[in-house]
């Protein structure tokens, strides 16, 4: 079983109220392959919300609002069903400041990127679990 990130599932949890579905993804859900979950909702976060950004491993949102906390809450939750379902590997949207794997934006909401993890992301690799993006699996599909 995987966990992997609900808007590349098709669900429209994304800041912009809007999804960012890999067809890959909903394949995996539709064939009961994997949980779609999105962290920064059970953080306690609205949909639509602020677009947010970690920059030293603090999170603010685009108004200079520290959502740290709900980012850390979310990350906490989706430890809890990774464990809870046996979850190994997570398929995570890339650049997310909270799925983002490898690389995220730098926190001057410019579009630029830097190395790094997601609050998710981090915590999930912190306890073992293998965390891939979208761009990863569908590179992998291209070979
Ligand atoms: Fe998608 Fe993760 Fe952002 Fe939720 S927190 S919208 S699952 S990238």
């Amino acid at each position: 079983m995987k966990l992997v990130s609900a808007c590349l599932a098709g669900v429209k949890c994304r800041y912009d109220g809007n999804s960012k579905s890999s067809k890959k993804v909903m394949e995996m859900v539709r064939k009961g392959k994997a949980i779609p979950v999105c962290p920064e909702q059970l953080g306690g976060l609205t949909t639509p919300r602020l677009a947010t950004e970690l920059i030293n491993g603090r999170a603010f949102a685009c108004d200079g609002r520290d959502v740290k906390k709900a980012l850390a809450k979310g990350a906490a939750e989706m430890l809890k069903i990774a464990k809870l379902a046996g979850c190994k590997e997570a398929i995570l949207k890339a650049k997310s400041p909270s799925c983002g794997s490898g690389e995220i934006y730098d926190g001057s909401f410019s579009g630029k990127l830097v190395k790094g993890d997601g609050i998710t992301a981090a915590l999930l690799k912190k306890n073992g679990i293998k965390v891939k993006t979208e761009d990863e699996i569908k590179a992998k599909e291209e070979k």
